[in-house]
């Protein structure tokens, strides 16, 4: 299969680093014009250089915003008006037992990790709809299905992503829209490895070692039995936004590593 983008409006939030990155290089390696999205112009600067270096054929962009806020997302929906290929990437997770998260952090997490492709979707799906061809795809986690009781607040982003994804894939009936979700596991990001950085130095290991234990001993299921790379995750991203993923809509695409025991 040859993936063929060319012509396609991609915007990817939180693609300045991690999964977002690899996405949005994927994407621009198979011809899409690429919209690159962060906080801060600086990083966003050096993703569109090294995304443009990388994919030299494609135009990459990059508009700073965070898109936590309705006033970040509003400066992305000003400045873009078009996308083809939405892809809800920007999340945050932080290990926190449940006593001690206050109210704050729930409502963030909610504002990152599930406002955020809400905003998105609302201002960019009906020009999709209207057009007859989109994709919109939210990064969820087997943590949407697998509640971690380390981040209850996280879990609960994440199967809520699920929630908004199905339902508005049931909006496009008929069309060449389609809505999904992809579900990684634990995925060597830039943000994961900070955490396994500081677990390696807590416990005296490699941080070859203390990653190898967190899968063993936070997720015993899995059969990867290893981190994923953010490629291998941006892998199944750039097959659901591409022409040829046209029959899969409304699903929850797992690329987990098999951690989560059930069939379907
Ligand atoms: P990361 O921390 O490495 O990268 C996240 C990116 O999002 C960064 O570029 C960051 O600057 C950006 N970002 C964060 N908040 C933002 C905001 N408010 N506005 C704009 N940009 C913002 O994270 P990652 O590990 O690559 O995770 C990406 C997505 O994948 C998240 O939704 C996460 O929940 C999901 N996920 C990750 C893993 C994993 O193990 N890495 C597993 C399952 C799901």
């Amino acid at each position: 299969m040859n993936i063929d983008l060319s012509g396609k409006a991609a915007l990817v939030t939180g693609s300045t680093s991690g999964i977002g990155h690899a996405i949005a290089k994927g994407l621009a390696l198979s011809g899409a014009n690429v919209v690159v999205n962060g906080r801060s112009q600086a990083k966003v600067d050096a993703a569109v250089a090294a995304l443009t270096s990388a994919a030299p054929a494609s135009r990459v962009a990059g508009l700073a915003a965070d898109v936590s806020t309705a006033a970040g997302c509003q400066l992305l929906t000003e400045r873009l008006h078009d996308v083809d290929i939405l892809i809800n990437n920007a999340g945050i997770f932080e290990p926190k037992g449940f006593f001690d998260i206050p109210d704050e952090d729930w409502t963030r997490f909610y504002e990152v990790n599930v406002m955020s492709g809400v905003r998105l979707a609302r201002a960019y799906m009906p020009g999709m709809l209207k057009r007859n061809w989109g994709r919109i795809v939210f990064i969820s986690s087997e943590s949407g299905l697998n509640i971690p009781k380390e981040m209850i607040h996280y879990g609960v982003t994440k199967t809520a992503q699920l929630a908004v994804s199905r339902g508005l894939a049931e909006m496009t009936r008929g069309t060449a829209v389609t809505v999904n979700s992809v579900l990684p596991g634990p995925t060597m990001s830039e943000g994961v490895e900070t955490f396994v950085k500081d677990l390696a130095i807590q416990n005296g290991q490699s941080v070859e070692e203390a990653a190898a234990s967190f899968v063993k001993q936070h997720r015993p299921t899995s059969l990867l039995q290893r981190f994923a790379s953010v490629e291998e995750i941006a892998n199944m991203v750039i097959y659901v936004a591409s022409k040829e993923a046209s029959a899969t809509n409304g699903a929850a695409l797992r690329a987990e590593g098999g951690i989560v025991q059930t069939i379907a």
